[in-house]
């Protein structure tokens, strides 16, 4: 089988080599599209491909229209709203993301940032301390779970809320279930947003859920920029001259907010969660051995469409 790895933002060259070992270690070959810079690269390299890796790279309708053999597409990553599902399900096409195994650089970026506001992005100004403070996670899958375990570590309390987990299971799992989102937002210092951007999240952190942060909160988002509705988050920031955003994917209106709002905004350049070595690798290395499980005993474990 002939196994694509599509990337416009590669992966580092270790988890490249041990991707390339895990396939040709199985039979299959693999072919290698890094930096493309036109949609056309891509529907050509697509044509021949039996299975393809992406990182954020869109494979949209007509991607899945061009990959004539294709069985199977491996995000490695969590988030998969690159992925046109239904395109993919049309042309019985699995697909599959890689849970967990960037989690780890996400959750350390997502605390460097809280420390990061804390001391006024490492500007001389007196700063403050997250010891004793509050931190409320919203949504608490792999990475929430960890930047709570690592919050406590550093003398935090830690609040979380997730619609898909019961709250006995948050609190076995060390935080305090909050009753609801606005709850949450009302009665943390920090809020650590990690929802996916889904139909329901998109654009549902607004004015009114971020206006409800305690006096000199900071809201964190290392999720997506799509879950913040941006008109919302610049009317509070402008009300509520106390409070800061750090994000992990600069907002559209980020120019304007930097310019209005100076160090209470902060926006990584480029995405940057899950540029670790080890997370690639981690990533990288899942959906090979994927691919490959998938070929062998034909199994779908994470398999994230049905048809
Ligand atoms: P995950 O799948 O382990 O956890 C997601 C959690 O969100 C789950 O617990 C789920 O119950 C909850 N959830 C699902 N739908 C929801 C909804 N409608 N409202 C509220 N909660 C909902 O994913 P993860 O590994 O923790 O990653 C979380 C998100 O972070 C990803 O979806 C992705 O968008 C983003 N992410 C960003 C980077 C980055 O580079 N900045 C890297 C990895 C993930």
């Amino acid at each position: 089988m002939k196994v694509l790895v599509a990337t416009e933002k590669p992966f580092a060259a270790a988890a490249v080599a041990g991707i390339k070992n895990i396939v040709e270690g199985a039979g299959h070959t693999l072919a290698l599209l890094e930096k493309y810079t036109s949609k056309e690269e891509l529907l050509a390299a697509v044509a021949d491909a039996d299975a393809l890796i992406v990182r954020s790279d869109k494979v949209t309708a007509e991607v899945a229209d061009a990959a004539r053999n294709l069985k199977i597409v491996v995000r490695a990553g969590a988030g998969f709203d690159n992925l046109d599902l239904d395109a993919l399900s049309a042309h019985r096409v699995v697909a599959m993301n890689t849970p967990g195994q960037n989690a780890n650089a996400v959750a350390e970026l997502a605390i460097a940032m809280m420390i990061f506001m804390c001391r006024n992005q490492f500007t001389p100004a007196t700063g403050s301390e997250v010891m004793g403070k509050k931190i409320g996670i919203q949504a608490f899958g792999n990475v929430g779970r960890l930047v709570g375990k690592k919050a406590e570590a550093l003398g935090m309390s830690v609040m979380a809320v997730d619609p898909f987990i019961p709250a006995e299971k948050i609190s076995e799992m060390g935080a305090t279930p909050a009753a609801s989102v606005e709850e949450l937002y009302s009665s943390c210092n920090f809020v650590s947003v990690h929802i996916p951007a889904t139909p329901e999240t998109i654009g549902s952190i607004g004015y009114d859920l971020i206006t409800k942060m305690p006096k000199g909160a900071t809201l964190i988002n290392t999720a997506r920029k799509e879950v913040i509705d941006e008109a919302g988050l610049e009317k509070a920031l402008e009300e509520r001259p106390d409070l800061k955003y750090a994000t992990d994917i600069a907002p559209s209106n980020y120019a304007a907010l930097r310019e209005k709002f100076g160090e209470r905004v902060f926006a990584t350049p480029k995405k940057m969660g899950a540029q670790t070595a080890e997370a690639n690798l981690n990533a990288g290395l899942a959906a090979a051995n994927q691919i490959c499980a998938f070929f062998k005993d034909g199994c779908t474990r994470f398999q994230l469409n049905k048809f």
